[in-house]
C-alpha cells in the first residue's frame, strides 16, 4: 500500500503543481458521450479520437492490473497572450510558445515512478502524456483536480485552465483516493461560450472541431469557410476570458518558460521566413508539428 503523502511529496519535488489519485473505472458514460460527439460530426479531422474507444473506456487495457491512476498537473500560464486584441494578427496559443511538453512531462512522470520504486520496490506502472487513449480529463476530475468547464477544458480552482496533465498508472493501491470536487465552479458564468469567435462551444461542454480555430489551425489540412480571427496556431480565446485564469498565478516550473514571444514576430517576418530559420527558432516547440508552410497558409487565410 502506497502512502498518498509520498505521492504528493514526490510530485511536488518533480515540479508538478497539483496531483491527485483516482481508482481505475469503467468510464462507460464517457464512451457513450464520445460516440455521440463523433456521430454528430463534431470530430472533423481528429481521427485519433475515433480509434481505441474500448481502451479509453477501460484503463486496465492499457495497464494490466492497474490499481491507481495518479494524475499530475503543471501550470504553463504566462503573459505571452496578454497583449492580444481582436485585431492582432499572428496570434499563437500560449502553450505553443513553450518547448514541446510531451517529453518534459513524460520525464517528470518517469522520475516520479523511479522515486516511488525506491520507496516501494514492487510498484510498476506506465506514464502517459496526451498520447494514449485515456479519458485524462475525467480522471483529473475523479482525482479532485478540477471540473470540466463549459469550453471542455479542465478548470482547476487554483491553477485555472493553462495546465498540462500527465498520468502515472500503477499496479499498487494507495492509502487514500481523491473525490471529484462537488460543485461545478462555472456556476452562472458563460464567458467562454460568449467569447468564442466561431460559436464552437456546444451546450454540453464539448467543442465542435469543425468550427474550433484551435483544431482548424493545427489538425485539418484545408481550412475553408472559417474565420481564424488572427490565430495562426491554436487559439486561447476561451481561456483568456476565464475568471479562474485571471486570478491564477503564472507558472513556477522553469521548464515551461516561453521560448519566444509571438508579439515580436510580424506577419511579414512569418511570410518571408526560411525553413532553416523556422527550424532553428521553433524546432523545439509544438509549431514544428504543423510546420512553417501551414503557419503561412493560416496567416494568408486571415
Ligand atoms: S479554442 Fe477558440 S475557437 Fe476553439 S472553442 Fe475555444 S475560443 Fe472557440
Ligand atoms: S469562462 Fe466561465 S464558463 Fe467558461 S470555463 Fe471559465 S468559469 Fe467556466
Amino acid at each position: 500500500m502506497i502512502r498518498y503523502s509520498d505521492i504528493v511529496n514526490i510530485s511536488q519535488s518533480e515540479g508538478f503543481d497539483a496531483c491527485g489519485v483516482a481508482r481505475p473505472q469503467q468510464l462507460t458514460s464517457n464512451t457513450r458521450r464520445l460516440k455521440e460527439w463523433i456521430d454528430a460530426g463534431n470530430v472533423a479531422s481528429l481521427d485519433y479520437m475515433c480509434r481505441n474507444i474500448d481502451k479509453r473506456e477501460d484503463i486496465t487495457q492499457m495497464v494490466e492490473g492497474a490499481k491507481s491512476v495518479i494524475v499530475c498537473a503543471v501550470s504553463y500560464k504566462s503573459d505571452v497572450n496578454s497583449h492580444y486584441t481582436s485585431s492582432t494578427r499572428g496570434k499563437i496559443a500560449s502553450y505553443a510558445c513553450n518547448g514541446d511538453y510531451h517529453k518534459t512531462i513524460k520525464k517528470m512522470l518517469l522520475r516520479m515512478l523511479s522515486s516511488l520504486k525506491e520507496l516501494y520496490p514492487d510498484v510498476e506502472g506506465r506514464a502517459f502524456v496526451d498520447s494514449a487513449p485515456i479519458f485524462e480529463k475525467q480522471y483529473a476530475v475523479n482525482a479532485g483536480l478540477g471540473w470540466i468547464g463549459r469550453q471542455s477544458l479542465l478548470v482547476s480552482p487554483t491553477l485555472g485552465t493553462y495546465i498540462l496533465l500527465g498520468e502515472l498508472v500503477i499496479n499498487c493501491q494507495v492509502d487514500r483516493y481523491d473525490k471529484p470536487i462537488e460543485e461545478v465552479g462555472c456556476a452562472e458564468c458563460r464567458r467562454c461560450v460568449e467569447v468564442c469567435p466561431n460559436g464552437a462551444i456546444n451546450a454540453n461542454r464539448t467543442i465542435d472541431a469543425r468550427r474550433c480555430i484551435s483544431c482548424q489551425t493545427i489538425e485539418q489540412r484545408n481550412v475553408e469557410g472559417i474565420d481564424l480571427h488572427g490565430w495562426i496556431f491554436g487559439c486561447d480565446e476561451c481561456q483568456i476570458c476565464c475568471p479562474y485564469n485571471q486570478k491564477a498565478p503564472n507558472h513556477k516550473n522553469p521548464n515551461f518558460n516561453p521560448l519566444f514571444s509571438p508579439n515580436a514576430i510580424s506577419p511579414e517576418q512569418w511570410l518571408t521566413m526560411s525553413e532553416e530559420e523556422f527550424t532553428s527558432r521553433f524546432g523545439l516547440t509544438p509549431l514544428r508539428r504543423s510546420g512553417l508552410q501551414r503557419i503561412q497558409y493560416n496567416l494568408n487565410k486571415e
